[in-house]
This record gives C-alpha cells, structure tokens and sequence, in this order.
C-alpha cells in the first residue's frame, strides 16, 4: 500500500536519505570510461538508475564535464530539435496560510502586497497577455482557504472564456498548493494541462527547517501530492526543487528517485520537471542569501545531468534566471521558458512598480514577448505555442511526442511553424515577422516533398486568417 498522507514520521517515503548519500558517497571519482557508458546509454535516450547519475554528478574534471555538456547538447537536438515552447505566469492570488522562509507571500511577511485577483481583473490580465500573443499559462497561487478547487476551477474557466479577437489562452497550467483527490477532480473538470507542484527539497531535515508552519510543513503530503493528481486522473503532472535549500547533487538525486516513483507506481513519469534557483524577495532574508546558494557553473551542470538524466522529460526553464544564463542553458536542454513575464499579482493589465518590487520575488530577465521571440529566431530556434495535443486529446501527449516514430515530425514542427506563423501575422514587431517568416521558410524547406505541400498549405491558411490550424 503507497502513503498519501503520512500518519507516522517514521513511515518510510521513496525518498531515503541514507541510500542518497551513500549512493553519493560511494560513487566519487569515478572513472573517465563509465562517464563515458553512461553517456552513451543516454544518447541511446534511456533514462538512468540514480547510480548512473550520482556517477555523472560526481565528475571531477573539466574534460569530463564538457563531455557531460557535449553529451547532454547533443541529446537535446536529437531528441527536442530546435522547439522552444513559450508560456507565462499568472499570479492569481497571493494569500498564504504557509511560512516558508524563502518566499515573499509566506503568512509572517508583513513587506509584501497581498492581492487576489476579481473575476473582473482576471480577464484584464487575460486580455493583455493574450493581446502579446500568449497561448500557454501557468496560474500560481498561494496556499489559502480561500484558494479552494472551486475558486481555482473557476479562475480557469473564466481564463479559457476571455476572446480577445483572434487570440485566447489554449492551455492552462496550475502551480497551487497540494489537493485532496477529490479536490484534483474538481480542478481537473474544467480542463487543465500541467499540474506542477515543487517539492523544494527533499532533503528532510532541510524541508522542516524551511516550512516551519502550516499544511506544507507536512514533507510526505507534499511528496505524494501528484500521485493524488494522478489517481484523479491527471496523467500530466510536473516536479521541481528550488536549487539554493540544499546541496544540489542531492536535490537532482531526488527529482530522479521522484520521477522513478511516478513511473513505477503509474507507467508514466512527470511531463517536466523545474529547477528554479532562490531568487531575492523584499522581506525575506533567506531568500537574499540562500543556505546553498548555486552558483552559474553549477546550475549549468544541473541541466546537463537532468536532460541526460530523463531523456524524455520536458525541462523548464523560468524568467528566474537572466538572459545570459537562459541563453546557455536552453542548448543544454531546457525546452519551456517564460517570457514577457511580470510576477506581481494584477501587473500585466497595471503596471504597479510597488506591486512588482514587493511581490514573490525578484525576475532576471525581463525582456518583452516580442524581444524573446527576436532573439530566439536570430538563434535559429522555432519558437512555439503549440497545444495541439492537449487539445486534441493525445494525453501524455510528452510521452508520445517520442515514442510515436515520426511523431515529431508529423505533428510537433508542422504544429510550432502554425503557430509561430500566427503570432507573426497577429502580434509581432517588424523586425520579429521578417525574421520569423525566413525561419519559416528555412525550416519548410527542411520537410519532405509530402509534407511540405501540407504544411505549406497549412501556413497559407494561417496567412489567409484562418486561426487555430493545427494537425
Ligand atoms: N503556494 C504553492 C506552493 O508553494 O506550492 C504554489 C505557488 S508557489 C508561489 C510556487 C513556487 O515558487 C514554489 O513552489 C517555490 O519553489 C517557488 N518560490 C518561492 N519562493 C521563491 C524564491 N524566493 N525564488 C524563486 N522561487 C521561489
Ligand atoms: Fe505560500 Fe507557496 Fe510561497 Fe510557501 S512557496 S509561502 S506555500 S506561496
């Protein structure tokens, strides 16, 4: 029988401390030639046993390491191409019952301006997002009463309902607070993609250190948070830690023994999985200096070993990190980011500067949609809105994109260029559609003579206004 909620403090988790740092421990200096094996057998895209990563996190040369990023590059194109999906967070509500010592909205930051959003200021922020081209959501509560599933059924309702000429949001995404099963099936009614909940850290004297009050400070109601999800019928669920608690070889140790237990226990493993590093927060001294702070090089490294980790996993990539950073790490692996990102509860259809300087914390890179989508064509990336699958039905829809053969090529690309095409056509600056309609055309070229004529027909109806075209 699996725990859903741990009665007994010493009911054993899939989580093991011991057998990490043992793992860990006995796996130091390894030598060049099992690296290289265990590169091998992730660019033959099968995931690796907690043994095989600890393995790589303990490479202790240089050599070894740009291998390791040689490897994890390549599996990237191989696996992902040049696919970049794009989405933006929305801050529905930042009420929170919760104390964790890293968070701007914890219940004792007296600092922070809390809001939730009217049904009314909901569809304004809608509304601006959808008007700079956004398809893709995560909505992002805090822990609350008030945030019951209900209230965040409804949030998601009325974020699906708001048109604005040919745009509206395709998907939404949820990070909220833990739910009870019959809590998931509510939620879920209303059609959602992603259900992401970060477990922080799971190391467990540094979880109870961090989330000293409230319903969080429960490590195992946490843990098995998605495994209620998925009992409720979410089959897409996404992971995280929040890198800078806790040493990070142990922390990617973790999301690996998480992922394993998904996919044991349900046949599928987490559809992404993130890894946001702590990022300053007004009021909130933890969060300026983290006890295990991570710095560039390491956080690379933590990429690197997750795309070679979980082949088949989506990584993400948050609006967290700078520029320069996010440029680094998305030829790593990461295949989701942000962008056009703004955190403060209501700050897309108002731009408060107190709002976002007092809000969860503080972003690094702050670019437009627009500038993203520029920068991202200059790289020969396709950026992508893409949610055929979702929408389509095709769940564990990640899954398929990879173990389907030609699936990819079939649906993923044909689906990124439509929907590229229409942000183009409807939203983009000048210097963005000129660029994108060559990427377009570069990578039409690329596709076989069958496919080609129906992608080709395909962008010509896009061009045409016909909307929402999608294989
Ligand atoms: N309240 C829900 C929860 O805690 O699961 C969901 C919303 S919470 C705002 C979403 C995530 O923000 C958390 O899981 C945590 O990883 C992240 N977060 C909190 N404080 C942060 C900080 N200072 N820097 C970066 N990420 C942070
Ligand atoms: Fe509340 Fe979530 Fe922030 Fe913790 S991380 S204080 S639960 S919003």
């Amino acid at each position: 029988m699996y725990v859903f909620v741990k009665e007994n403090e010493n009911e054993k988790t899939f989580i093991n401390t011991g057998e990490i740092l043992s793992i860990l421990e006995s796996t130091k200096n390894p030598e060049s030639e099992k690296i290289r094996n265990i590169l091998q057998k992730s660019l033959n895209k099968e995931r690796l046993t907690p043994y095989e990563v600890a393995t790589l996190l303990n490479a202790n040369s240089d050599e070894l390491w740009e291998e390791i990023f040689e490897a994890a590059r390549k599996l990237k194109e191989k696996v992902y191409g040049n696919r970049i999906v794009l989405f933006a967070p929305l801050y529905i509500g930042n009420e929170c019952i919760n104390d964790c010592e890293y968070c701007g909205f914890r219940i004792s930051n007296k600092d922070v301006i809390r809001k939730t959003l009217s049904i009314e200021k909901l569809k304004d922020e809608v509304k601006a997002l959808v008007t700079k081209g956004h398809k893709r959501l995560i909505v992002v509560y805090g822990e609350h009463p008030m945030y019951s599933p209900q209230f965040i059924a409804k949030t998601i309702d009325n974020i699906y309902n708001t048109k604005v000429g040919n745009g509206e949001i395709r998907r939404v995404n949820v990070n909220a607070a833990p739910q009870t099963v019959e809590g998931y099936k509510i939620i879920k009614e209303v059609g959602i993609g992603t259900f992401q909940i970060f477990q922080e850290t799971y190391h467990i004297p540094t979880y109870k250190k961090m989330h000293p009050r409230g319903p969080k400070s429960n490590f195992a109601w946490r843990l098995y948070g998605l495994d209620r999800a998925m009992l409720a019928g979410i089959d897409d669920v996404g992971i995280g830690a929040l890198f800078g608690l806790y040493d990070w070889k142990f922390e990617v140790m973790g999301l690996i023994y998480h992922t394993i237990h998904l996919e044991e226990r349900f046949g599928v493993g987490p559809h992404t999985i993130s890894f946001p590093r702590i990022e300053p927060a007004v009021g909130t001294p933890t969060a300026k200096r983290p006890p295990y702070q991570v710095n560039d090089e390491d956080f690379k490294k933590i990429v690197a070993i997750l795309r070679l980790a979980v082949p088949y996993t989506g990584l993400i990539l948050t609006a967290r990190e700078p520029m320069n950073i996010r440029r680094e790490v998305l030829k790593l692996g990461v295949s989701q980011i942000d962008a056009g990102s703004s955190i403060g509860v209501g700050s897309y259809s108002e731009k408060d500067p107190e709002v976002i300087k007092k809000s969860q914390f503080i972003l690094g890179d702050t670019r437009t949609l627009d500038e993203v989508i520029y920068e991202l064509l200059k790289e020969n990336y396709i950026p992508s809105f893409c949610t055929a699958c979702y929408r389509a039905g095709r769940t564990g829809e990640h899954f398929m994109e990879f173990a389907i053969p030609g699936f990819v090529k079939r649906f993923c690309t044909p689906n990124a260029l439509f929907t590229l095409n229409e942000y183009l056509n409807d939203y983009a600056s000048e210097k963005t559609y000129k660029i994108g309609k060559k990427v377009i055309k570069t990578e039409v070229e690329k596709l076989d003579t069958k496919q080609k004529e129906t992608v080709k027909d395909g962008l010509n109806k896009i061009d045409k206004g016909e909307r929402d075209v999608r294989f």
